[in-house]
C-alpha cells in the first residue's frame, strides 16, 4: 500500500506543477487557488477533469480519481457485439491528461465525507479537497430480480450495459449459441442509460445473426409502453432489414430470471432463451448513493452548478443525476454536464456567480447495422422559472430515415468526443 506521504513525494501539487511545466495548452502553475477532486473518469469526470485545467488556467489542482486502466466507451459497444467493430476501436488512453495538469489516480474510491470534505481511497490513504466532483455512472438494483442476485448467475447472465469485459463475455455467448437460438433482451423502466441503447442493441444482434445464424430469433422485452427513443425508425429497421426475426413486447417488465431453466419471467409468462441479456433496474454509482435523493436512484443537482442539492461543494454529472425534464442519460449529456461544472466551479472558487443560463445540447447516433444509422438531437437551456434545464422546442428531432451518411457521423461523433474528452 502507498502511504498519503509516499504519494504527495511523488505525484502531489509537484508533479502537478512538473507535468503543467511540459504542456503548451496550460500555463504553469504559480499558486494553486484550490483543490478539486473528480471521482470517475468516463463522459462525464473526464471532460469536467480536462476543461477545469483549461479554462482555470491551471489554477486548479486537479485530481481525478478512476478504477479502471483505459477508458472503455459503451457508445458503440453494440457494435461489437454485432461484430463490426472490436474492443480496441472503442478503449482509449487517458494518460493525455497529464499534459494538462490532471493528476491521474488509478484507484477505488471508497467513501467520502462531504463534512470533512475528504475521500477515501482504496490504495492510499484519503485526499482532502475543496470542491468535489462525482461522475461514477450507474449500478444496479440486482435484488429486484431474485435469481439474478447472487455473483454465479450474474456470470451467466450479463447486462453488459458497462462497456469491457461484460461487452467481450457477451460476445462470446451469442458467437456459441446454436444457429436456430433465441436472444432475449429487457429493456428497465425509463430513465435508463442511454434511452435508444437496447434497441440498437436487437439491431446490431439481428445483423449479426442475419449474417451468421439466420435461423435464430431475438425477443425484446420492454417495461415502457412502447419504444422509448426513434421508435418509427427503429420499428422500420427491423422489419424491413430483419423481418421476421425481432418479436417486440411492450409493458413486458422483467422481474425474475429462471437460471437454470434459462428463463426470463414477467408478471404473466415466462420465457425460454439461449442467451439471456438481462439489464436489472439502474441506479446512481454506488460511491454516489449518500447523495440520491430521488426514488431511491438518483441525485438530484442544481442545473446550474451540478452541485448536489443535499451536499454543498459536491458536484455530480451524467447518469447519476436525476435527469432534468426530457434529457437523456448519455455520454453527450454527461460530457456537457462537465462542461457546466467545471465553468460553474471556477467561477465559484473565485469568488464569481456562475453562468446564469447555460445551454447544452445532445446527439445520439444509433447503428441500425453496420453501416446505417439514425440520430435524435436536442438542445436544452435553463429556465429560471422552473429552476431546470429544459428542452428548446423546434430543437427536438430526428432523422429522416436512416442513412449510410450518418453512419460516417455516427463514427465521427465518437471520435470527437472521446478527443474532446481524453486528447
Ligand atoms: C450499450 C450502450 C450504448 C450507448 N450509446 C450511447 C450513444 O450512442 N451516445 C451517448 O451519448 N450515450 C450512449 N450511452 C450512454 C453513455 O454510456 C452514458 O450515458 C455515459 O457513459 C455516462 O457518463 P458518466 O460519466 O455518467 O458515467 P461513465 O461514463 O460510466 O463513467 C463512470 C466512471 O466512473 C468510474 N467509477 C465509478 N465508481 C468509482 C469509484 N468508486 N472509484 C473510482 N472510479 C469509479 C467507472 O470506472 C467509470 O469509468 C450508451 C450506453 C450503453 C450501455
Amino acid at each position: 500500500m502507498t502511504s498519503r506521504r509516499d504519494f504527495l513525494k511523488a505525484g502531489g501539487a509537484a508533479a502537478v506543477s512538473a507535468a503543467l511545466a511540459g504542456c503548451a495548452a496550460v500555463p504553469e502553475m504559480k499558486k494553486p487557488i484550490g483543490r478539486v477532486i473528480v471521482i470517475g473518469g468516463g463522459y462525464g469526470g473526464a471532460t469536467c477533469a480536462k476543461y477545469l485545467r483549461i479554462w482555470s488556467g491551471g489554477t486548479i489542482e486537479v485530481f481525478l480519481v478512476e478504477r479502471d486502466p483505459t477508458f472503455v466507451s459503451c457508445p458503440t459497444s453494440n457494435l461489437v457485439l454485432g461484430g463490426s467493430r472490436t474492443m480496441a476501436d472503442i478503449t482509449r488512453s487517458r494518460d493525455k491528461l497529464r499534459e494538462y495538469g490532471v493528476h491521474i489516480i488509478r484507484d477505488d474510491v471508497r467513501g467520502i465525507d462531504a463534512q470533512k470534505k475528504r475521500v477515501r481511497l482504496t490504495r492510499v490513504e484519503d485526499l482532502p479537497y475543496d470542491r468535489l466532483v462525482l461522475s461514477p455512472g450507474i449500478d444496479f438494483f440486482f435484488e429486484a430480480i431474485p435469481g439474478l442476485n447472487n455473483a454465479e448467475a450474474q456470470k451467466r447472465i450479463l447486462h453488459a450495459w458497462k462497456a469491457g469485459p461484460q461487452t467481450l463475455a457477451l460476445r462470446a455467448q451469442l458467437e456459441s449459441m446454436r444457429d436456430g437460438g433465441v436472444y432475449i433482451l429487457n429493456v428497465p423502466n425509463a430513465p435508463y442509460r442511454c434511452p435508444p441503447g437496447p434497441y440498437e442493441r436487437v439491431c446490431q444482434v439481428a445483423s449479426y445473426f442475419t449474417k451468421s445464424k439466420p435461423k435464430s430469433k431475438i425477443l425484446l422485452l420492454d417495461a415502457n409502453p412502447d419504444i422509448v427513443s426513434k421508435a418509427g425508425l427503429f420499428r422500420a429497421a427491423w422489419n424491413q432489414l430483419y423481418k421476421g426475426m425481432i418479436e417486440y413486447r411492450p409493458n413486458s417488465e422483467v422481474k425474475d430470471v429462471d437460471v437454470r431453466g434459462m428463463a426470463a419471467k414477467t408478471d404473466f409468462d415466462s420465457f425460454k432463451g439461449d442467451v439471456l441479456n438481462i439489464c436489472p433496474p439502474p441506479r446512481a454509482g454506488d460511491i454516489a448513493r449518500p447523495f440520491i435523493t430521488a426514488n431511491n436512484r438518483w441525485c438530484g443537482v442544481d442545473w446550474l452548478t451540478m452541485e448536489s442539492t443535499v451536499a454543498k461543494g459536491v458536484h455530480i454529472l451524467g447518469d447519476a443525476t436525476l435527469s432534468a425534464p426530457a434529457m437523456p442519460k448519455s455520454g453527450h449529456m454527461a460530457n456537457n454536464h462537465g462542461k457546466i461544472a467545471a465553468a460553474a466551479i471556477i467561477e465559484l472558487m473565485n469568488g464569481r456567480a456562475p453562468n446564469p443560463q447555460p445551454v447544452i445540447a445532445n446527439t445520439c447516433y444509433s447503428f441500425v447495422s453496420d453501416k446505417q444509422v439514425i440520430h435524435v438531437t436536442s438542445v436544452h437551456h435553463y429556465d429560471p422559472a422552473q429552476k431546470t434545464l429544459v428542452p428548446i422546442k423546434p430543437s427536438v428531432g430526428v432523422s429522416a430515415q436512416r442513412s449510410e451518411l450518418e453512419g460516417a457521423y455516427g463514427w465521427a461523433w465518437a471520435q470527437n468526443i472521446w478527443a474532446d474528452m481524453l486528447a
